[in-house]
């Protein structure tokens, strides 16, 4: 079993360290909220008093943080995780973060001597609950073989997408279809409804036809068709229309990068904006509907 330091126990990281826990893993937690803390120690996991006491005497280490700000100043610098491992330690980064800050860490890990993945994760709290998330991981072959068992004790389907950086450019794109295909699925059952078919006949028509999506079978934006989508519980999340513009406002900055244009994700992105200017961002995302019938 492996030693292993978990830093950021929040929605997503607490879950997840509790499945290593659970798979017989040695974990040393810290994260800046004590309560957070304290209910990895009850699950069976030591405290760490902070982050680099997690790290020093880890074999891995994995961080689940809100943002690329918080992933470099955990990691980088003489205070970093980097400067306080030790030789061999394998970093794994599940942060949904900018493309350049992985690339930038994993390169300063690596020239430290260490290995280190981005390795975002898709399938929410419910996914890492459950220790089915999907795992897009960014990385040397090496690094990949080494974390994959850990990973498999928290995902169901772990993917190899290429050298560093390229688990947070899948999540980026993936997440950019999600938000773009959201608004399609939404927009076409409000004109439906409007032009007087019904949103079941709709569904079994479309859900069997050329417009069928994930938006729409597994998390349909009206209410019925899909009972345990957002829809059913007023738009209670699930994944937050907040967190759907992060993601979208990191495929803005790397299609600024990339020098490609994404209009239609750019769209997407003035969309769920305006349902943060309305205050309404910690509905779900697929409560991008009531901006479409006007309810926001
Ligand atoms: P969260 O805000 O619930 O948790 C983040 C945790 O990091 C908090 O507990 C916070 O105290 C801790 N933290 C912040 N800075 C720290 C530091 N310097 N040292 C130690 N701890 C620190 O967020 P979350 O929902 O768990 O999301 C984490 C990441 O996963 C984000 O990048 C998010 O985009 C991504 N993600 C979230 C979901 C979801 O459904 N919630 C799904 C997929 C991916």
């Amino acid at each position: 079993m492996a030693a292993i330091g978990f830093i950021g126990l929040g929605n997503m990281g607490g879950p997840m360290a509790k499945n290593l826990v659970k798979a017989g893993h040695e974990l040393k937690v810290f994260d800046l909220a004590p309560a957070s803390v304290a209910a990895l120690v009850e699950a069976g996991a030591k405290k760490a008093a902070s982050a680099k006491e997690a790290a020093s005497e880890a074999d891995f280490v994995v961080t689940m943080l809100p943002a690329g700000e918080h992933v470099r100043s955990v990691y980088l610098g003489d205070d970093g995780l980097i400067a306080a491992a030790r030789k061999g330690t394998v970093f794994i980064d599940s942060s949904t973060i900018d493309i350049p800050s992985a690339r930038e860490t994993i390169a300063a890990a690596e020239k430290a001597g260490m290995m280190m993945l981005d390795a975002p994760v898709s399938g929410g709290v419910g996914g890492a609950e459950a220790g089915t998330l999907t795992f897009m991981v960014g990385g040397t072959d090496e690094a990949f073989a080494k974390a994959k068992p850990i990973l498999e004790k928290m995902g169901k389907n772990i993917f190899h997408a290429g050298a560093a950086g390229n688990g947070q450019v899948a999540k980026v794109c993936n997440n950019m279809i999600l938000g773009i295909s959201m608004i399609g699925v939404s927009e076409a059952f409000v004109l439906g409804e409007k032009l007087g078919l019904d949103a079941q006949t709709l569904f079994d028509i479309s859900s069997t036809a050329s417009g069928q999506c994930w938006s729409m079978t597994s998390y349909c934006p009206v209410p019925g068709p899909v009972p345990t989508s957002p829809a059913n519980r007023n738009y209670q999340p699930g994944f937050t229309a907040a967190m759907m513009l992060k993601d979208l406002r990191l495929a803005q900055d790397a299609s600024k990068t990339a020098r490609t244009p994404i209009p239609l994700g750019a769209q997407a992105a003035q969309l769920y904006a305006l349902m943060e200017a309305a205050g309404e961002d910690s509905l779900d995302f697929s409560g991008v509907i009531k901006l479409i019938r006007g309810e926001i």
